[in-house]
C-alpha cells in the first residue's frame, strides 16, 4: 500500500520532471519520514510518465535495504543514504540542470555575487574534491555521499545554510526541509548560476557584495529573527 510519503514523493518527482531541471532521466528526489526510520525515492528504470505512488521505493535509513518493494530504487540512493545520515534535512534533490552542471564539471564554486543568491545560500556553493580511483571503483554512489559530506564537515560550512552542493565532475544536489523546497533551492540553484557564468563573462573582476550585505538577506528569509515573507 502506498502510503502519503510515497503519494507526496511521487508528486514532487512528477514537479521535479517538468521542472526544466531533468535532462534525460538524470535527476532523482526523495523525502525521508525519520520517526519511521525510512525514506522514499524514485525507482530505477520506470519511465517518469509511467510513474505511479506505488512504484516509488522505501529505503530503510538504518540498512539501507529496500522495503516493501520489487523495484530497485534509484542508482543514487546511497548518496541520498549517506546525506540523510549526515545531514537533517528532509528532501533531496539530484539533477543535471545545465548551468550547475557547467560549474560541476569545472570545478567552480557558484559565488555569491548578490541578495538572489543570499536569500538562499549563505555563501559560496561549494564543490566537492575529485574522487579517487578507490572511491569511484568500490562503493561509488555512498562514497558520492561521503565526499559532499566532507565538504561541509572540512570546511565547517553548515548544510542548513548552504542546502546544496556540486559534485565534482558530475553535478549538483540540493536539499531542503521538505520536497517542494528542495526543488525550489534546486530551480535557484540552477538560476544563480546562470546568473555567476554571465557575471563571470560580463565583468570577470567584479566585486562580491559585502558580507553585511550576504547575511542581512539570508538572515532576514531564515533563522530565529526571519521576517521576510512570512
Ligand atoms: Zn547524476
Amino acid at each position: 500500500m502506498p502510503s502519503t510519503l510515497h503519494d507526496l514523493v511521487h508528486r514532487a518527482n512528477m514537479e521535479l520532471a517538468s521542472s526544466g531541471l531533468v535532462m534525460g532521466t538524470f535527476g532523482n528526489l526523495s523525502a525521508v519520514d525519520r520517526d519511521a526510520g525510512l525514506f522514499v525515492i524514485k525507482p530505477s528504470g520506470v519511465p517518469y510518465n509511467q510513474l505511479t505512488p506505488a512504484h516509488m521505493v522505501a529505503v530503510s535509513l538504518a540498512t539501507g535495504e529496500v522495503l516493501d518493494s520489487d523495484l530497485r530504487p534509484s542508482s543514487d540512493t546511497p548518496t541520498h543514504l549517506e546525506l540523510y545520515r549526515a545531514f537533517g534535512c528532509g528532501a533531496i534533490v539530484h539533477t543535471h540542470s545545465e548551468f550547475a552542471t557547467m560549474f560541476a564539471q569545472t570545478r567552480t564554486p557558484i559565488r555569491c555575487m548578490g541578495t538572489t543568491h543570499a536569500d538562499y545560500f549563505r555563501g559560496d556553493v561549494p564543490v566537492t574534491r575529485p574522487m579517487t580511483r578507490n572511491e569511484v571503483q568500490t562503493r561509488y554512489e555512498a562514497n558520492t555521499g561521503h565526499v559532499i559530506v566532507e565538504r561541509f564537515r572540512d570546511s565547517g560550512l553548515s548544510p542548513d545554510d548552504i542546502p546544496a552542493v556540486l559534485v565534482a565532475n558530475h553535478g549538483p544536489f540540493a536539499w531542503g526541509p521538505d520536497a517542494f523546497k528542495a526543488i525550489e533551492n534546486a530551480r535557484v540553484l540552477e538560476y544563480v548560476a546562470r546568473l555567476d557564468w554571465r557575471a563571470r563573462v560580463m565583468a570577470p573582476d567584479a566585486s562580491a557584495p559585502d558580507p553585511w550585505l550576504v547575511e542581512k538577506h539570508y538572515l532576514r528569509k531564515h533563522g530565529p529573527k526571519a521576517y521576510y515573507g512570512q
